[in-house]
């Protein structure tokens, strides 16, 4: 059994001490305990959190500790009702060949599931994110415009697309014109600003001429400030995530802005709502997984994955994710 165990506790931008690889015994699996043997891994950014001890919604992985990790595996042995080998199944078997568990947790896909993957993406925890965040607290009504940031990945491309089946004129926010052009010709938003690019904020806000009545935060920092001032009043914030902040060690330098930004939240009466996915939402994924399985099957709802093969390859992986390497869902796909 393969695994990688949190080494030492990043400061900044993980690196190659941050995990180790080390090999064990295939772990045996006592009684109402299977084994899995893990065929995907999920690469997400909150793993940067995890890796963390910063106060947080989840304890962090300790040192020594095999990285969490949500995966697609299949049962190897088992004595747990409802799972018997062969089945496939969506758990969270971490960074490692073989996991074992109860079943807590873990949800069934049966024997030959079409696209086994994507419950690790669009038909799993982000596109959850992506449909619970946006129609729970963004709230979207036809006509609107709804601007998605990281609007590439599994979250943002999920989002956009639900707000074009709602009626609403998309915006999308995205690094470089190749993900850009993904957004707009292959994911049917109306538009996509590339926040590299040195015209960002004078771009974005010549596409949103009617202002933002509906920003999903995924990033935070500079593209947050260039969306601030073209918020409606009213506007509605899923707060879902900072990732440009996650390798931060401290708070940006210049003058102190709270006092601007809560200006703007009460004389715009904005809403921002942070959440965690499964902590607010867990209990709508059956009415969520009904709606997706029709869009995906119907060609309503596209899916873009990028599957890195080798359980050794994550580390990398993972680094590159967060620095927006990644092309859509970024996946690991364990060898045989
Ligand atoms: P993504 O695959 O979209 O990966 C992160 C992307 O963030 C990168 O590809 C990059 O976009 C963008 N990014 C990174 N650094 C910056 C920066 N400095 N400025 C602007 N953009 C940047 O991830 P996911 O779709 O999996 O997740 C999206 C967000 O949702 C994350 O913040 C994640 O933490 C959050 N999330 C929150 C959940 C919750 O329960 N609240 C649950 C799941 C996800 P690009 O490639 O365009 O450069």
């Amino acid at each position: 059994n393969r695994r990688f165990v949190l080494a030492e506790r990043p400061q900044g931008e993980p690196d190659d001490r941050t995990l180790r690889l080390e090999t064990v015994p295939v772990p045996q699996p006592g009684a109402g305990q299977m084994l899995l043997r893990n065929r995907y891994l999920s690469l997400d950014p909150y793993m940067r959190g995890r890796m963390s001890d910063a106060p947080s919604y989840a304890p962090p992985v300790e040192i020594g500790e095999v990285m969490v990790g949500g995966t697609v595996s299949q049962v190897e042995s088992s004595t747990v009702d409802g799972f018997a080998k062969g089945d496939w199944v969506q758990a969270f078997g971490g960074w490692q060949d073989y996991a074992l568990s109860s079943g807590s947790g873990v949800t069934n896909m049966g024997k030959d599931p079409q696209h086994p993957s994507w419950a690790l993406g669009v038909l799993g925890m982000p596109g959850l994110t992506a449909w619970a965040g946006l129609t729970q607290i963004g709230k979207p009504k036809a006509g609107e415009t709804l601007v998605v940031a990281a609007a590439s990945g599994p979250v943002g491309a999920t989002v956009g697309q639900i707000g074009k089946i709602l009626g609403c004129r998309v915006v999308g926010i995205a690094g470089g014109s190749q993900k850009c052009s993904h957004v707009t010709d292959v994911l049917g938003f109306d538009d996509c600003i590339d926040y590299k690019d040195a015209g960002f904020a004078a771009a974005l806000k010549a596409a949103v001429p009617d202002g933002i009545d509906v920003y999903f935060e995924n990033v935070g920092g500079a593209v947050f400030d260039a969306v601030l001032p073209l918020l409606n009043p009213q506007a509605r914030i899923p707060l879902c995530g900072l990732v440009s902040q996650y390798n931060a060690t401290s708070l940006p330098d210049g003058p102190d802005r709270m006092n601007y930004l809560m200006g703007i939240i009460l004389r715009k009466r904005m809403t921002m709502r942070g959440f965690i996915v499964l902590d607010d939402f867990g209990h709508l994924y059956p009415e969520f997984a009904e709606q997706m399985n029709a869009w995906v099957e119907q060609g309503k709802i596209r899916y873009r994955e990028e599957v890195i093969d080798g359980l050794e390859q994550a580390p990398a992986a993972f680094i590159g994710l967060l620095r927006g390497e990644g092309f859509g869902k970024r996946v690991i796909k364990l060898g045989d």
